[in-house]
């Protein structure tokens, strides 16, 4: 069998991996690389394979870097089944469509051709099999199971055997305990392992403090009077928020301020989380039990249109507002940090991981100014990073993941992670798991 790393080698973004047996050809991931006008060439570049040629492709999760190109897949021709999770299937129906309306809208601009539109994001959702965790599918000599891994709602690690030998497939490791969640579960058995290294070399902040931490900088913003600009990823970090943010109401810690909600995606999403109770942990049940939404408190304004969200402008400070994106590479958070960057009573919260070259990342390297749509902005606001929200498994957590497998694999790939943070993982399995590591290039291509 053979493998190639079509993406997130040595770098973030772009997950792809490519599978050819005797009987199948198919992927692991079909994800968009993200952050900068390289990227954007990265994406239209040919697959090191044809993509009307692959039987099928399992897919890990709804997070755009992971599920970003399958749109350009079909446009180029592939027609085979996209299994994943159920919840996952209508998550990547939201993501899918918002990206093509944005790929869409940006080559317009451009007057260039878009690298995928509707049509196709519509072609791909035809192809999607929802399958649950814990049930092995078979498929052309593939045998494929999905497991919890515990990073959004739906993800899944992907544990896989073809002629005997075993793969599995971290996706993206999740940072448990979390507050909806279930924890991410082990994999005790593979051949070789395909793993993430987003934080592979960073240690997360306390998860008890993260709560505290966001509601102090709510209270420092009340108190200022100022303007709390929160970054939102749509999946999992809003709605953990949110469900933070609503036991802490609930339980007298916070006065009713204003808060808005400014994400169609985020808003649609958490439709979607309300339908999956099921797939929360023990904890997260039991709430629902007493409180009917854990995802609104008095105080909350969606803002879905347009309209309202210019309207948001009209409430004076304090408020706080969450808005896509959150890397703030796009979505309406750029329209909010023009409006008040240059202020020295705002304050940016940020929760997730920066890829370099986004407006995040340069607000995190305290840049004294930014541009929004091609206009310089002083920088007057302050930014706080709380990382104990990522939704990534940090270095410890890793590490704990990979001791799990009894028998030490043939093999372990280190890839989703800057090569700083990837090789720095691969040095501290190769030297107190003693595992045999690789931390591939992009193409690179290994007969298993
Ligand atoms: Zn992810």
């Amino acid at each position: 069998m053979k493998i190639v790393f079509a993406g997130a080698a040595r770098e973030v973004t772009g997950s792809c991996y490519y599978l050819e047996t005797s009987k199948a050809r198919f992927l692991v991931d079909c994800g968009l690389f993200q952050g900068s006008r390289i990227a954007e060439q990265k994406n239209e570049a040919d697959f090191p394979f044809v993509p009307s040629k692959l039987d099928f492709v399992l897919l890990t999760h709804a997070h755009l870097d992971h599920c970003g190109r399958l749109p350009l897949l079909y446009k180029r021709g592939f027609r085979g089944k996209v299994y994943t999770t159920e919840p996952t299937v209508d998550l990547v129906q939201l993501i899918l469509e918002d990206a093509a309306e944005l790929i869409t809208e940006e080559a317009d601009r451009h007057n260039e051709e878009p690298l995928y539109s509707m049509p196709d994001a519509l072609g791909i959702f035809k192809l999607f099999q929802p399958l649950p965790y814990h049930k092995p599918h078979s498929i052309l000599g593939v045998e494929f199971e999905f497991y919890d891994a515990g990073h959004i709602l739906g993800s899944a690690e992907i544990c896989l055997t073809v002629d005997g030998q075993t793969l599995a497939f971290s996706g993206d490791l999740g940072n448990p305990p979390v507050p909806l969640l279930r924890p991410t579960e082990f994999i005790t058995k593979a051949d070789y392992v395909v793993v993430e290294s987003t934080y592979g070399n960073r240690r997360h902040e306390d998860y008890h403090l993260r709560k505290s931490r966001l509601v102090s900088a709510i209270k420092k913003s009340i108190a200022k009077k100022g303007v709390l600009l929160i970054p939102a990823f749509a999946l999992e970090r809003t709605q953990e928020i949110l469900h933070e943010i609503n036991e802490v109401i609930e339980a007298g810690g916070l006065e009713r301020f204003p808060m808005f909600l400014d994400s169609p995606l985020a808003i649609k999403a958490t439709a979607v989380f309300r339908q999956y109770p099921n797939y929360y942990n023990q904890d997260a049940a039991a709430e629902l039990t007493k409180d009917i939404d854990l995802f609104t408190f008095p105080g909350l304004k969606m803002t879905l249109t347009t309209e309202q969200s210019k309207a948001i402008n009209k409430t004076k400070p304090p408020k706080v507002i969450m808005a896509g994106s959150g890397m703030m590479n796009g979505g309406r958070i750029l329209h909010h940090l023009r409006q008040y960057i240059s202020f020295p009573n705002t304050s940016v919260l940020i929760v997730g991981f920066q890829v370099e070259g986004s407006i995040g990342r340069q607000l995190l390297d305290k840049a004294r100014t930014i541009k929004i749509f091609g206009e310089e902005h002083q920088v007057k606001a302050e930014t706080e990073a709380i990382g104990a929200y990522s939704s990534h498994a940090d270095q410890p957590k890793l590490m704990e993941w990979l001791t799990q497998y009894r028998v030490a694999p043939k093999k372990v790939f280190i890839t989703h992670g800057e090569q700083s943070a990837s090789l720095n993982l691969a040095e501290m399995v190769s030297k107190d798991l003693h595992y045999p590591v690789e931390v591939p290039q992009l193409f690179e291509e290994y007969e298993l």
